[in-house]
């Protein structure tokens, strides 16, 4: 008899395909929601037939109030959840639907959080702190992406520090949320790559973590091969319907798999970089992915060579270590193939910042999941490897 045991947390109920935007009205109205506050940014709100513009169509036939936050920034800020949570206070609002990508859906999550568990959101950083249901959360999901529309994680940047954290709790999982792929058709190439390549590494992250299951490994295998199949494709052409459909499905499996058997080191560096430089989250997890992969190698190489298997190359007659090797070089061209740089260079990173991040990150909630256990002066060598980068 086998002793495997974990739980297995999956979203209660998501919309996806073409055109599913049209039902948030009718299911908002069935949640009970009367005046939801619409969390989201300026550009999504004032996008022409957008992902706002049809949500707020949806609400209106529906006969459902509503009052719109859109001050979403990029690695959201504690201000920006005080700010949502001041206006459903005033407002009178009972529920919260956020619309956009991995931003909106943490802002909201964000201010769910701090108007039910109490308002200082940096005491609840870690697994399983909150005690309270968050009000009613509906996420309209606009990028592909984060996986944020149905996992529990909520990502917020303390401003006065610098530091990004995680909030991580079963009770941050929206109610509801929307993967429509015709909302997507207008995300330009370098956010389609850097959202995909987030996908792709939230698929990998989870499929070598100490924490996967069978479950969870499925859900990586397929993920990676649509991901290898589409993301080149939805890059060169936005408008290509089938690959952005992929690139959904692909999200939605890889946001499920991470929210179960978690994350690694590639996040926990990441979000160093993305607190620290205000950088976009999927190019700082893109540019860490080959070192941090390349040093986890050795901690199983079989999985690695795995891993270049579900992604296409050809590893008849290699040994499992060259085999694992040429997954690493089939990341790098993936992500060089979407345009990505070589180097953390390019979003600004210094030398100098290194060490103060790797303490940082090896205190991050995703780091306990990685297969390999590392130092400080690990972390330090693998910044600097995706520094030296050429
Ligand atoms: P984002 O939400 O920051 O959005 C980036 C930009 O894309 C914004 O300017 C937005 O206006 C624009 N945009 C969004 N949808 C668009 C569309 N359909 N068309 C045109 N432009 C569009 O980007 P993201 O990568 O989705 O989210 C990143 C954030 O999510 C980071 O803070 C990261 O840490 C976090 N994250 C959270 C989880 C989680 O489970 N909670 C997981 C991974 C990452």
């Amino acid at each position: 008899m086998s002793e495997r045991s974990f739980d297995f947390l999956m979203p209660s109920v998501n919309f996806f395909g073409p055109n599913v935007i049209q039902k948030l009205g009718e299911r908002a109205k069935m949640l009970g929601m009367q005046k939801p506050v619409i969390v989201t940014d300026h550009f999504l709100e004032t996008l022409p037939n957008g992902a706002v513009a049809q949500a707020l169509v949806s609400l209106q036939k529906a006969g459902v109030d509503y009052v719109i936050y859109n001050g979403v920034e990029a690695n959201p800020k504690i201000h920006n959840i005080q700010a949502v949570k001041a206006l459903y206070l005033k407002e009178q609002a009972d529920s919260i639907i956020t619309i956009g990508g991995g931003s909106a859906h943490d802002t909201g999550k964000g201010a769910g959080i701090i108007l039910t568990n109490g308002d200082d959101i940096t005491q609840l950083a870690g697994i399983e702190t909150l005690n309270n249901p968050l009000p009613p959360l509906i996420a309209v999901n606009t990028t592909a992406g984060t996986g944020s529309e149905l996992t529990r994680h909520a990502v917020i940047t303390n401003e006065a520090t610098h530091l990004k954290f995680v909030v991580v709790s079963w009770r941050n999982i929206p109610l509801v949320s929307f993967n429509d792929p015709t909302l997507m058709l207008e995300v330009p190439a370098s956010l389609t790559a850097a959202t995909g390549m987030d996908a792709f590494v939230q698929a990998v992250e989870p499929y070598v973590s100490i924490d996967h299951n069978p479950i969870t490994d499925a859900q990586c295998i397929e993920a990676i091969k649509l991901i290898e199949s589409s993301l080149r494709e939805a890059v060169a052409n936005g408008h290509n319907l089938d690959a952005r459909t992929k690139m959904v499905e692909a999200e939605m499996l890889a946001g499920m798999a991470f929210n179960n058997a978690n994350l690694g080191y590639v996040h926990a560096m990441a979000h160093q970089l993305g607190g620290q430089y205000d950088a976009p989250h999927g190019v700082c997890c893109a540019l860490l992915l080959p070192y941090v992969e390349q040093y986890n190698l050795i901690a199983d190489p079989t999985r690695f060579a795995e891993l270049a298997e579900i992604m296409g190359e050809n590893t008849t007659g290699l040994s499992t270590r060259d085999a694992a090797e040429l997954a690493i070089k089939a990341m790098k061209q993936l992500a060089e193939d979407v345009g990505i740089p070589r180097s953390i260079k390019a979003i600004g990173s210094k030398p100098e910042d290194f060490a103060m991040m790797a303490e940082n990150a090896l205190q991050d909630g995703n780091a306990f999941s990685n297969p390999r256990k590392g130092t400080k002066q690990d972390i330090i060598n693998i910044f600097q490897a995706a520094y030296d980068a050429k």
